[in-house]
């Protein structure tokens, strides 16, 4: 990466901020752009002074261009967490849609390298178990979480699209991943993820708010792997789709009691409503990335989780106010 140029969407939230620390780490100088809609500079504080790194505030929904050599183009850009989602529906749809050709266009236009982040989402409430890239998944077009799969499945069919032309017009080098769940430092306390309200409400001695009886299952990542599969994909010519996640799989009241016990919590756990459409099983099969990649996670749950909690303890005002 020492010396390529690369094109961050999204940078300033959860994973792209990672990701851009670890392309700058690289060697790479890195342009983000984010309209801050869920994302903050405060993930981005430690590129502060950095000469290398360029912010720029802008909507991917609207053109841009972005001056001199481009090499990797990273589409991160959307709301991700459920509870965003469905707060900026139409939002949400527009960055995997419009957002989705600005960046592909750039792709284009720079003969840069195109990396869609998309998601385990694409698979819906799955009816094949683990999922595999070959599964086409059971989606509900019209249900609440429909804006953010929808748009993703959108967003990989017009990179599909980028992809497979063959003239100057629609022809890019492009790479699908699909992100299973990743957690970790720079979650925001209150994006209604598990991961992040489990540990607000262990450290603050609430209950833990469990949805449903707490039998759905879910494949948690840690962010570091996940951007270590990013850059992987990057530099790989493979054109995916490519699922990037960690196979170990618990269900959600293991998860709960898990970082409790780690948290040195007694908060009872609470039974609440599950979501509509709320999927019952995830887990990746990753034997693509294993082989097209030489990818694999490193960090496990314990560690990963642990890391997430001293962050946030050392933070105690972390996302607040940020819904
Ligand atoms: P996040 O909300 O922390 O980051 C998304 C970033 O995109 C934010 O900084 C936001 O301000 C920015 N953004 C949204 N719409 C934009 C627009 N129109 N123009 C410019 N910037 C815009 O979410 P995250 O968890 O970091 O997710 C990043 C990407 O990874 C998303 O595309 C998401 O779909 C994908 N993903 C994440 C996970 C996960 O578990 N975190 C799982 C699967 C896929
Ligand atoms: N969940 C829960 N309590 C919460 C938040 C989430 O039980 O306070 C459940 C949610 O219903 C889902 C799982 O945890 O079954 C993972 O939810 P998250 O929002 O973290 O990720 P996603 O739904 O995108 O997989």
């Amino acid at each position: 990466m020492a010396g390529a140029r690369a094109v961050v969407t999204g940078g300033a939230g959860f994973v792209g901020s990672h990701l851009c620390d670890r392309l700058r780490e690289a060697g790479a100088e890195v342009v983000c752009l984010d309209n801050l809609l869920t994302g903050s500079l405060e993930n981005l504080a430690d590129r502060q002074g950095d000469s290398h790194f360029h912010f720029r505030r802008h909507d991917v929904c609207e053109p841009f261009d972005v001056a001199g050599l481009v090499d990797l183009v990273f589409h991160l850009a959307s709301p991700a967490s459920p509870r965003d989602y469905l707060r900026h529906p139409v939002a949400t749809l527009r960055a995997g849609a419009e957002g989705t050709f600005n960046t592909l266009e750039l792709a284009r236009r720079k003969h840069a390298r195109f990396v869609l982040a998309s998601t385990s989402e694409v698979y819906g409430d799955p009816l094949a178990h683990p999922q595999a890239e070959s599964y086409w998944g059971n989606v509900n077009p019209v249900g609440p979480r429909s804006c953010y799969d929808e748009a993703k499945r959108y967003a990989e069919a017009l990179t599909t699209a980028y992809r497979a032309g063959q003239d100057v017009e629609t022809g890019a080098d492009t790479v699908i991943v699909r992100l299973f769940n990743t957690y970790g430092p720079r979650m925001r306390a209150h994006d209604g993820r598990a991961v992040p309200t489990f540990i607000v409400q262990a450290r603050a001695g609430q209950p833990l708010t469990v949805a449903g009886d707490g039998s759905q299952t879910r494949s948690l990542c840690y962010v570091e792997d996940t951007v270590a599969g990013l850059l992987a994909a990057a530099r790989a010519g493979h054109p995916g789709p490519i699922n990037l996640g960690n196979p170990a799989e618990l269900t959600i009241a293991q998860l709960a009691v898990r970082i409790r016990e780690l948290c040195g919590s007694r908060s009872p756990l609470e039974f609440v409503e599950r979501p509509v459409d709320d999927p019952g099983l995830r887990r990746p099969d990753i034997t693509l990335a294993r082989t097209a990649l030489g990818w694999a996670p490193n960090v496990d749950l314990d560690k990963g989780l642990t890391a997430t909690i001293d962050w946030f303890a050392a933070r105690p005002a972390a996302g607040e106010g940020r819904g």
